[in-house]
């Protein structure tokens, strides 16, 4: 079905000239009625929040403290809670404010003004500005106000992402009464709003605004199906009622990441038979939006192939800042335009399109900007389009004098009114604040700022052409706002993970996994000199989502195979460490690549021998590419001699050896990711190696073998050895021909190794060095003030990713008591909503890796019932050849207790209580690990303390303790947690050199030569 699209690239000069007069006739109409009116409320410089946002435009430091501080006072029970954030944020230690600033303050009576002016109740009568409340008689008396002035409205309710199924219900429960006591209240008021009158017949009076991410709580990129399947099932029920009531549904549009999925949820559900007619429906789509024609022009076509008129609220997009950040952060391609002046621009060529598809769509333009407003009306008269077609939408509590212009120029006006408590609200209070006061906003322009009215009418196109014609002429180029600088390793940029939003990616890991199946039960020999080595014994490696599956054999060597890897290494070894580094790096950067090339493969084999999810394999593969990329990087760095002093006379520069061959002893819980970290390091620094993986993920170590030697090491340099860790790990440990072993594992094997390699043997020629990182028994902190919302994900992410089976992982969760009941019976009801199943099932938690792991788990769990309180237990499949371990959470665990002391490794997860933040440093204190750990607040003063107080190697401020990236969260713990090392950080090359120094006295017979 053909979709008009915009003709104006093509448009003539002529009528281009035309249009754009058209746009500033309509421009200064719109100006003269809003110039003739009073300011918006929020920027009249009047009473309490009039004088906040007028300084928090002045000061960027101010702003950021204000609204952290509004964000975080909702929580806030007592004043002295209040007064203590308020100090803490607010305080003059804190905000050092502009001396302007400072006048004003001093003025309105210091900082007692802000503290006595019962601050609580003012930020709520600000927050009251932009959403309605959450009391019935409030809501539909501002509704009826509205309506009486002709104002048409949509609703929202507050609260966006859910983070359990049971807040969902709750959730689409609240819609369902809502619309019931509107739908109650319309009936009685006298006469319809004249903005729901279109030419086209009378719009449906009551129109609700729904958020998908508040219809499930579990959203998993990889899983857009179960998504849709579970929004649909609480969608159905609300537009079964639409229909009843003759109501209109719209589905907002929120993060880039739910974008597609909501597409195809609306053009599921209303494809429905049930629905296809009818209830009046629409959607939002976002210009800032590189994609967002594409996706219009999708929805009109959808549409007129239908035959089902819907309406398109084109809006430029409410999470800018989000989408920037999280894309630079994930190393993706940032999704929206990087100049506001091109978000604007194609709001216009959009608002072109919709309107010349006016035959088939209803549009709203959801804009407070007149430029944006102007151009829609002067197009729509050009086309011929009546302006009471089509409707504009503005926010409740925002640009009064332009809602008031607009229906004096006889045009509709819908308010979009969100309704709900101020906690669940935050967010939406502080995504308008950042707007009302952004630099770039036409708001703040046009409203505090005093921007003429030439500026605020400019044709944004021709602002992007002019700027395009400057960069032209420099050396800039356009980087997105809030870019942070790169100053890593010169030449390393982390491996962006996969997207599995997109439909390609899926599909990709769906056949790499499907194709794995037909190669299962393979033997995987030893390779020793770049040789396979067949051994008598083969080794099954199983799928723990289905023991029977054997993923592939593993040849079993014995100490012969041993001793003879161990002569293959030591031949290799001088030529290896006599190349340049750079070649040495080449190779691992090889190697990256080739995984690069296999990643859909690597990563099935991840999720099939190792019982990786989707994301977690994926993570996994990326975090290998980056461990060889950058040792790479570094081994560049160290490979030139650096002078140590420069001095008159004589030159002294350090330098590095390989030590010589090691033994590479790898856990099966990050199998690719830590075997290749701890190979590279060791090789690129010019050692050779036997690598010794877990036996439970030979398979995945057999591929690397392969990719090292594909990517051109010599033979030797990398020897595979699989078979008993307790036999030939160990003999190769004691060896006085290793140089040195590098491990990653449980404690137990670790202590042994950190002893047996302190031995030495007559004759043998170096002290061993031991790179031995450990296990973890981590814990979360999270405050009285923490965002409970991002605490509860985080937590439940930390403890139950991979089951539980990092050695960063949550196990130990200590809360405050203020918080305390309230945050359990969320995170019960999050961890309730996690399905356990097979881990090929994107958005699962999987089965554990042995059988003898999930029975071992199971009976510490039986432990920890007579030592704590059961509070949850998930339910796992009921198959009997998987080594499923239901996700498990105890409370009130006593420090004292197995519980909180001891190891577990699986999806059990130990919650206690703490009276004050004294006593949750130091329950959190209490292990003899110190591996990672967490603490959720928004007190800085408390935030500071954490840092300086926790004792462990990576400590995670409000976000999950799981989940480093190499370079920028160098990885290692102390105490019984390791040896102080840190895998992908910047000293841990030379845990596999030997630093040497030259001295040389340049000075002969007194004469000194020039500097060199
Ligand atoms: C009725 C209504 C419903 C809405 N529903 C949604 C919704 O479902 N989803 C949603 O995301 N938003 C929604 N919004 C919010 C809307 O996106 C913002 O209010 C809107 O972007 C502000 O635009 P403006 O034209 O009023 O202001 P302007 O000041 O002209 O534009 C501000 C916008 O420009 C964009 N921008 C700012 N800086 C840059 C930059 N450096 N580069 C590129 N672009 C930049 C951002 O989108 C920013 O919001 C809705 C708004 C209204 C009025």
């Amino acid at each position: 079905m053909a979709v008009m699209t915009s003709t104006i690239p093509e448009k003539d000069p002529n009528e281009k000239r035309d249009l754009e007069a058209g746009v500033r006739e309509w421009g200064e109409r719109i100006f003269s009625l809003t110039d003739a009116a009073e300011g918006p409320s929020l920027f009249s410089r009047k009473g309490f929040y009039g004088t906040l946002i007028e300084w928090a435009m002045g000061d960027e430091h101010f702003k950021t403290q204000l609204f952290r501080f509004v964000d975080v006072l909702p929580t806030l029970a007592s004043s002295a809670e209040i007064s203590r954030h308020l100090k803490e944020y607010l305080g003059d230690d804190q905000v050092k404010l502009s001396p302007a600033l400072r006048l004003g303050l001093k003025a309105a009576g210091g900082m007692s003004w802000l503290f006595g002016s019962g601050i609580k109740a003012q930020v709520t009568g600000m927050a009251r500005q932009f959403m309605l409340g959450n009391d019935d008689k409030e809501i539909v008396t501002t509704l009826r106000k509205l309506n009486d002035n002709d104002t048409a409205f949509t609703v929202d309710i507050l609260g966006e992402t859910v983070v359990s199924e049971t807040e969902a219900d709750q959730y689409a429960g609240r819609y369902l009464e809502l619309m019931d006591l509107i739908a109650r209240q319309i009936g009685k008021w006298p006469r319809p709003c004249k903005s729901n009158e279109s030419p086209r017949g009378l719009l449906p009076p009551l129109n609700l605004s729904v958020k998908i991410s508040a219809l499930y709580s579990q959203v998993h990129p990889a899983d857009p199906e179960t998504a849709i399947e579970r929004a649909s099932e609480r969608l159905r029920p609300i537009l079964r009622r639409a229909q009843a009531l003759g109501a209109f549904i719209n589905f907002d549009m929120e993060s880039y990441a739910l974008k597609d999925l909501t597409l195809r949820l609306f053009k599921k559900i209303f494809a429905e038979p049930v629905f296809a007619s009818s209830p009046s429906c629409g959607l939002a789509l976002q210009a800032y939006l590189k994609d967002c024609e594409t996706d219009l022009t999708g929805v009109i076509a959808w549409a007129r192939e239908r035959n089902r008129r819907l309406t398109v609220r084109l809006v430029k997009g409410a999470y800018w800042d989000y989408e920037t950040v999280m894309a630079q952060q994930r190393h993706w391609p940032v999704p929206v335009f990087a100049r506001k002046a091109e978000t604007d621009a194609n709001f216009e060529r959009l608002s072109s399109i919709l309107l010349e598809n006016d035959s088939a769509v209803d549009s709203a333009f959801g804009t407070h900007n007149v430029r944006s407003i102007a151009y829609v009306l002067a197009e729509a008269e050009r086309l011929g389009v009546a302006c009471r077609n089509f409707e504009f939408q503005m926010l409740y509590g925002m640009a009064e004098p332009i809602k008031d212009a607009v229906l004096q120029l006889g045009c509709r006006l819908r308010e979009y009114c969100p309704v709900g408590e101020l906690l669940p609200g935050m967010a939406y209070l502080v995504r308008r604040l950042l707007e009302n006061t952004s630099n770039e906003g036409f708001l703040a322009n046009k409203f505090a700022k005093g921007s003429s009215r030439e500026d605020l009418l400019r044709n944004p196109s021709d602002l992007v052409a002019a700027d395009e014609r400057r960069l032209a002429s420099s050396e800039e180029t356009v980087a997105p706002a809030n870019v942070g600088r790169y100053e890593g390793t010169a030449g390393f940029q982390n491996e962006p993970h996969t997207d599995f939003t997109l439909a390609n990616e899926r599909e990709k890991l769906r056949n790499a996994i499907r194709d794995l199946r037909v190669k299962f039960g393979q033997r995987f020999p030893l390779i020793i000199n770049n040789k396979p080595i067949s051994t008598h014994d083969w080794h099954p490696s199983l799928n723990p989502a289905h023991q029977q599956e054997v993923v592939g054999y593993a040849a079993q060597a014995t100490i012969a195979e041993a001793d003879s890897a161990l002569g293959a290494a030591r031949m290799a070894q001088e030529k290896w460490g006599g190349k340049p580094a750079e070649e040495r790096a080449a190779v691992l950067e090889k190697v990256a690549g080739l995984m690069r090339r296999d990643k859909a493969a690597l990563c099935a084999l991840e999720v099939l021998e190792a019982g990786k999810n989707w994301s977690e394999a994926d993570a996994d593969v990326a975090e290998a590419i980056d461990f060889c990329n950058f040792y790479a990087a570094e081994m560049r760095l160290l490979g030139k001699p650096h002078r140590t002093q420069a001095v008159a006379g004589e030159s002294n520069f350090q330098h590095w050896w390989p030590r010589g061959t090691g033994v590479i002893v790898a856990p099966w819980n990050f199998p690719l990711a830590i075997l290749a970290g701890m190979a590279s390091a060791a090789v690129v620094a010019g050692n050779s190696v036997i690598l010794k993986p877990s036996d439970q993920t030979p398979v995945i170590a057999a591929r690397l073998m392969e990719l090292f030697i594909e990517a051109g090491s010599p033979p030797g340099v990398v020897n595979l050895l699989t078979g008993p860790g307790g036999v030939v790990g160990a003999h190769l440990v004691a060896h006085p021909q290793i140089d040195f072993i590098a491990f990653t594992g449980s404690k137990e094997v670790g202590l042994k190794i950190w002893e047996a390699a302190a031995r030495t043997a007559a004759g043998q020629a170096n002290l061993k060095k031991v790179v031995c990182e450990m296990g973890g028994k981590n814990c979360i902190i999270v405050d009285s003030d923490a965002d409970m919302d991002e605490a509860v994900v985080g937590c439940i992410a930390s403890a139950f990713g991979y089951q539980g089976q990092k050695c960063s992982a949550l196990s130990r969760l200590v809360v405050l008591a203020d918080n305390y009941d309230k945050f359990l019976e969320r995170l019960i009801a999050a961890a309730a909503s996690l399905r356990v199943g097979p881990a090929e099932e994107p958005g699962t938690i999987g089965p554990v890796i042995t059988r003898d792991a999930q029975q071992r788990i199971l009976a510490m769990i039986e432990t920890g019932k007579r030592e704590a309180r059961l509070a949850w237990q998930g339910t796992a499949p009921n198959t009997p050849d998987a080594c499923y371990v239901p996700p498990t959470i105890f409370a009130e665990v006593p420090p004292a207790s197995r519980l909180f002391r001891q190891e577990i490794f699986g999806p059990v997860l130990a919650v206690t209580k703490a009276r004050d933040f004294d006593e949750a440093l130091a329950l959190a204190n209490d292990s003899e690990f110190a591996l990672t750990a967490g603490c959720y607040s928004r007190s800085p003063v408390n935030i500071e303390r954490a840092k300086a107080e926790m004792v462990c190697g990576n400590l995670y401020i409000n976000r999950t303790c799981t989940g480093a990236a190499v370079e920028r969260h160098p990885f290692g713990g102390f105490k019984m947690s390791g040896g102080g090392t840190k895998a992908g950080g910047r000293e841990y090359l030379q845990n596999f050199l030997v630093p040497r120094v030259v001295t040389e006295n340049c000075l002969r017979r007194g004469f000194a030569p020039a500097e060199e």
